[in-house]
């Protein structure tokens, strides 16, 4: 039996749970011009822990303003290169110095197991600033050779700048993580930033604004505002004075976000949700594929863009990758995510609790059966069983959306033509991952799958330096590697009459 009381939390944790609410605005901690705060709960108990200040317009405005003026005074992007890239890496070193601090309070604030977070999310958010650093010193344009004049009428190059002030705005799901994939390339390049975390999970942003000062990164170059989407967030994305967008989140927000944009036709870079399709030939081992399978759906509880969702598996094997899945359950089952015996934790919030619950209802109404998992547990988190549902077609809500809980639907097939089509047929096209030992077959799905991403006999490796970003309606642009570099720079022409 599992128990589902949250462990104690540490001294460490404690201590930034009892902090002031305040916002990070050039270089300090202030107060919100109104006195609204927003709630703090840890998923694993349901109980209230903290709270963060639910950031005004003003307060917003006042953000944009610190980093307008750092931008446009050069006090970062003047510095030297190397200076630069000195102080982020300073900034990586203290992110990593801090991991144990930082795993435990994403645990307590997504629910993910902190076993989890240490291995995953923290030296995920250490490579980010790490790996971009060694930009700021090698981005630059190059000489050109105009098509129609001779070499000797003019002297042509290009130069690379930093696009400005950029406001991000990143999820719930990796809070950390995301933070950092967002402002390191951003801070390489030489951008100012305003950075907003989700409202349900701010606590390791916060603690990211205290190791951003301590590395030397100059007042208002990198400022950290709590609050909704529909206030500060919004804001954020009409406001002026910002240049650039960059936001993780659902497709939903990403569209309207993109619309609000346009009136000051702001840059922007769209990294939303998916309903990524895991393949299975007839030709794998099952026992490294179905469990590949589950891990694909159920790490993070399910709250992954790229998540697994949707497993095609090929007739011949699909009953034993179905009880491969099945017999993984115990494996999953969610725990506290202090529990060190966790490999998987509650859902995010009540809100999403709902939500997923909602759609396994709905599958099962829709005339799903249910193989693995299907309800939850009985206590005070947000709980929900790894779920595995078969006797699914394309038409039901739970093949279709982005669910982002810990459900995978399981269908068979008879012909990788069919599988393709089958894999296409979604708005999304964020990632895929097909399983087989045949080298032609892999080229081939990997070739056909309209994905931004496609995973051969693993799911869901992620690396800063591979770019990442979605087809169709899974987003617009892409991130890390040199590619997110590119999205944070302009490039200007000079040309000169000789
Ligand atoms: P969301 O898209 O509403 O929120 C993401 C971020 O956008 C948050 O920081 C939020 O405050 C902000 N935001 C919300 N409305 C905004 C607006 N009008 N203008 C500017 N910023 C705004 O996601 P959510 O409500 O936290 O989750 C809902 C669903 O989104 C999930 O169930 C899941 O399907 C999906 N999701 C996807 C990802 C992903 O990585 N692809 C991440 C989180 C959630």
């Amino acid at each position: 039996t599992i128990s589902y009381q949250q462990r104690a939390y540490s001294d460490a944790a404690q201590k930034a749970l009892a902090r002031k609410p305040a916002l990070f605005i050039n270089g300090e901690w202030v107060a919100s011009s109104h006195g609204t705060l927003i709630e703090v709960e840890d998923p694993s108990s349901g109980a209230i822990i903290s709270h963060i200040v639910d950031a005004s317009v003003a307060d917003t405005d006042r953000a944009v303003a610190a980093a307008r003026v750092a931008f446009d005074d050069g006090r970062w992007s003047g510095l030297p290169p190397i200076a630069r890239e000195k102080i982020m890496l300073r900034l990586a070193d203290l992110i990593e110095a801090h991991a144990d601090e930082l795993a435990e309070l994403e645990a307590i604030d997504v629910g993910k197991p902190k076993t989890m977070a240490h291995v995953v999310d923290v030296p995920g958010a250490v490579s980010h600033i790490r790996y971009m650093a060694g930009f700021a010193a090698k981005v630059g344009g190059e000489t050109v050779q105009p098509y129609t004049a001779p070499g000797s009428a003019f002297f042509s190059y290009t130069l690379k700048e930093p696009v400005g002030v950029c406001a991000q705005i990143v999820p719930w799901n990796f809070p950390l993580l995301m933070a950092c994939l967002k402002i390191g390339p951003a801070l390489a390049a030489g951008c100012t930033i305003i950075l907003k975390p989700a409202e349900q999970t701010s606590l390791t942003a916060l603690r990211l604004a205290d190791l951003i000062a301590e590395a030397g990164i100059p007042a208002g170059v990198v400022n950290v505002i709590t609050g909704y989407g529909h206030v500060s967030g919004d804001r954020l994305v009409k406001h002026p004075d910002v240049d650039k967008v960059a936001f993780t989140g659902s497709t939903e927000i990403g569209k309207l976000i993109n619309k609000n944009a346009t009136d000051t036709l702001k840059h922007v870079t769209l990294e939303l949700g998916g309903k990524s399709p895991v393949v299975v030939m007839p030709d794998v081992d099952v026992a490294e594929a179905a469990p590949g399978a589950a891990g694909a759906i159920f790490f993070n509880s399910g709250q992954v863009c790229v998540a697994g969702s949707r497993l095609y598996a090929h007739r011949s094997v699909f009953d034993s990758v179905v009880e491969g899945i099945a017999n993984t359950a115990p494996f999953w089952a969610p725990r506290p995510s202090l529990d060190p015996a966790a490999h998987m934790g509650p859902v995010v919030s009540k809100e999403q609790y709902d939500r997923v619950l909602g759609y396994i209802e709905a599958g099962k109404r829709d005339g799903a059966s249910v193989a693995m998992g299907g309800d939850a547990p009985s206590a005070a988190g947000h709980y929900i069983n790894p779920t595995l549902l078969v006797d699914v077609n394309p038409q039901m809500s739970v093949v279709r959306e982005e669910i982002f809980g810990p459900v995978v639907v399981a269908q068979r097939f008879d012909d990788i033509n069919d599988v393709i089509k089958e894999a296409n047929a979604t708005q999304f096209g964020l990632a895929a991952s097909v399983w087989t030992k045949d080298a032609r077959t892999l080229h081939k799905l990997a070739s056909s799958i309209k994905a931004g991403t496609v995973w051969a006999n693993c799911h869901a490796i992620i690396d800063v330096a591979l770019p990442f970003g979605g087809y169709k309606e899974s987003g617009i642009g892409r991130e890390q590697g040199r590619a997110g570099i590119e999205a944070y720079l302009e490039t200007k022409t000079v040309v000169m009459k000789l």
